[in-house]
């Protein structure tokens, strides 16, 4: 899409459920352009040669390897992609980052961690928050990797509720400089870190500040050992403690008070980079039990040949499948934004927040989506490699352990999920996104008449598109019955928020991978798309079950009597295919595609 793009031809955040997207106006990982492909190569050829090649080494708790691994990348310009040039970065815009992160986070959790903290929450506060000042003396620093950054939000007793946090900022005498005195934990990258984004109370205020701090043992910070984790071993985590640490005023990030907005914004860009951090993982995991399934035999067959093998495989590819759909389409929704709003006028800076804000929805939806499938395909990827999985000898183990922190850092899922349907419930009170129009419309089509004509569903996908569609409505009936029914008190009725949260997320991850295939099969033919169609409509056919579940969860806990029945009624109605598709064969067609190319091949 073009820098002319107007408002108007881009969909907002959210607006997803409402609006139909043609499958031209989404980016898939096809639409990357040269200079894209060529920078992927490089990461990818960068992790191969300096971190998979050494894989059982960040198993062994060798901080100083990562270390070295991260100044490698920063000789590389790896760390730099995402900061504006005028600050020594490559300034490549966010579909660009989104890939480097998402190939250089393939190899262990310990490296992509690292990278994570780095870029991401320890460098994005000062590059979207920071003064001209702050980003000339720290940005490029950080950005060739001369010196680490790292992200103090967390305390013993402010982890989710992150804004209750108890460090203190006390301004001097002088009103020089604030004496900074608290404890932090689990803080990625303390171990070898120069710089510290810090978030302090000062006084009684509501909300926290965020500070730059440099790492300066001699001032008052002193570190915890290395916690012992289930996974990221060679990931630095250190508790931090400030003790009167003097931090000059004009170390203060943006203003007084917004440090839980800094806080929040950096999350949702890590947020959807973690997703992204979380596709290569999913493909080397496929990759790796693609060959040893070939490999293995028993009962004198190799166990690829076994139906119980391939339904895995089929699952595995259809993870990441659909989750590359949905991440690379955010994050060239999020790229055209800030294109937009800088044609408009804002600074890149502002652009930026903005841009990424929009889509905040779409990026905890990714959060919870992909760090969940990361965990289900290395969890199959042990059980693969059978009891050879569980040995630590085999990279299985370690990338099953790796997973687990995505459901945990940048927002528990718990919270993430919450955060998608509150944030969609206040877009529309706000009228951002007109939510009540097609709730209203939902609800007139419940007690009308259902139509009784058979669709012609010929073309390709046409059956799922049409699914799809009903599926929204499904949302838009019970979300707008709980809004109607609880009104603000919605958010005390968390196990529904749950509910509504997973069918939000199984319709935006099913409409990505619909629209990405029926783009492709359009452009390329849809014989070439035989295995994509394949992924689609199993993804879709699962959703499909899980949304039904939690549709009936909720309606049931809320609605009594004829209501309920009217609603349970409307969802057979919106979840019923005309033609069931054969979802064994699905998975057999997929597993003969893995088992012929020896590898995930649809990344491009
Ligand atoms: C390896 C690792 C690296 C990390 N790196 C960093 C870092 O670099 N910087 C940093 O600042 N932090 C970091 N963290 C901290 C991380 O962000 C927090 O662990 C996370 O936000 C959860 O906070 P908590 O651990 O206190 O859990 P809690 O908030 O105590 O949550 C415990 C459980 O309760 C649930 N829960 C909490 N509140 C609610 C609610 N309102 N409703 C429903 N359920 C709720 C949670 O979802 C979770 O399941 C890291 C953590 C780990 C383990």
């Amino acid at each position: 899409m073009s820098t002319e793009a107007t408002e108007k031809d881009i969909l907002r955040g959210g607006q997803f459920l409402v609006r139909e997207t043609a499958c031209e106006d989404v980016f898939t990982l096809e639409d990357i352009s040269e200079e894209q492909k060529m920078m992927r190569d490089s990461t990818k050829e960068f992790v191969d040669r300096e971190i998979w090649a050494h894989w059982e080494r960040f198993e062994q708790k060798d901080y100083a390897f990562t270390e070295a691994c991260m100044r490698k990348a920063g000789e590389l310009g790896l760390l730099g992609v995402a900061v504006p040039e005028a600050y020594d970065g490559l300034g490549m815009g966010f579909v660009s980052t989104m890939l480097v992160c998402d190939y250089i986070s393939g190899a262990t959790g310990s490296f992509s961690t690292a990278f994570g903290a780095h870029t991401g929450i320890g460098t994005m506060p000062i590059t979207l928050y920071g003064n001209e000042e702050q980003k000339k003396k720290y940005v490029p620093k950080l950005a060739s990797g001369e010196w680490f950054g790292a992200y103090c939000l967390t305390e013993p007793g402010a982890g989710s509720d992150a804004n209750s946090g108890k460090t203190k900022a006390v301004l001097s005498e002088d009103g020089k400089s604030y004496k900074i005195s608290g404890q932090k934990m689990w803080i990625s990258n303390a171990g070898f870190c120069s710089v510290f984004i810090v978030f302090a109370r000062i006084e009684d205020d509501k909300n926290i500040t965020g500070f730059i701090v440099e790492n300066d043992p001699s001032n008052g910070i002193s570190l915890g050992d290395e916690e012992k984790k289930l996974g990221i071993h060679s990931s630095s985590t250190r508790q931090v403690f400030f003790s009167d640490t003097v931090v000059p005023v004009e170390n203060m990030l943006s203003e007084r008070g917004n440090g839980f907005k800094i806080a929040m914004n950096a999350l949702n860009v890590g947020r959807i980079k973690l997703a992204g951090a979380c596709l290569d993982a999913q493909r080397r995991v496929i990759d790796e039990s693609i060959k040893y399934a070939k490999e293995r035999v028993q009962f004198k067959t190799p166990i690829i040949d076994f139906g119980a093998i391939k339904a895995k495989l089929a699952l595995m590819a259809t993870n990441v499948y659909v989750d590359e759909s949905a991440s690379y389409r955010a994050a060239k929704n999020i790229e055209d934004r800030i294109a937009m709003r800088e044609a408009a006028g804002n600074s890149h800076q502002e652009a930026e927040l903005k841009g990424v804000e929009e889509y905040a929805i779409e990026c905890s939806i990714l959060k919870v989506a992909v760090s969940e499938d990361v965990q289900q395909t290395t969890d199959e990827g042990i059980q693969i490699f059978g009891g050879m999985g569980f040995s630590a000898d085999t990279p299985m183990e370690s990338a099953w352990r790796d997973a687990r922190i995505s459901r945990i850092y940048e927002g528990t899922n718990e919270i993430n999920r919450m955060l998608s349907v509150g944030m969609l419930v206040k877009k529309a009170m706000k009228g951002h996104v007109d939510f009540l129009g097609p709730a209203t419309a939902v609800g007139e089509e419940l007690v009308g008449i259902p139509s009784f004509e058979t669709p012609d569903y010929s073309e390709t996908l046409s059956e799922e598109k049409a699914l799809l569609a009903k599926l929204k409505k499904v949302f838009l009936m019970v979300s707008g019955a709980a809004v109607q029914k609880y009104g603000p008190q919605l958010e005390e009725h968390q196990q529904l928020l749950m509910s509504a949260a997973d069918i939000l997320i199984e319709i935006y991850m099913s409409e990505s991978a619909i629209l990405r295939t029926e783009k492709n099969a359009k452009r390329f033919g849809v014989e070439s798309q035989s295995t994509q169609i394949a992924m689609t409509q199993l993804y879709l056919f699962n959703a499909v079950d899980i949304i039904q579940t939690k549709a009936k969860e909720a309606i049931v806990s809320f609605a009594e009597g004829d209501e309920q029945r009217m609603m349970l009624m409307g969802l057979k109605r919106f979840t019923k295919y005309q033609n069931q598709p054969n979802v064994i064969a699905l998975r057999n067609q997929i597993a003969a595609d893995l088992e012929e190319n020896g590898e995930y091949r649809f990344d491009g």
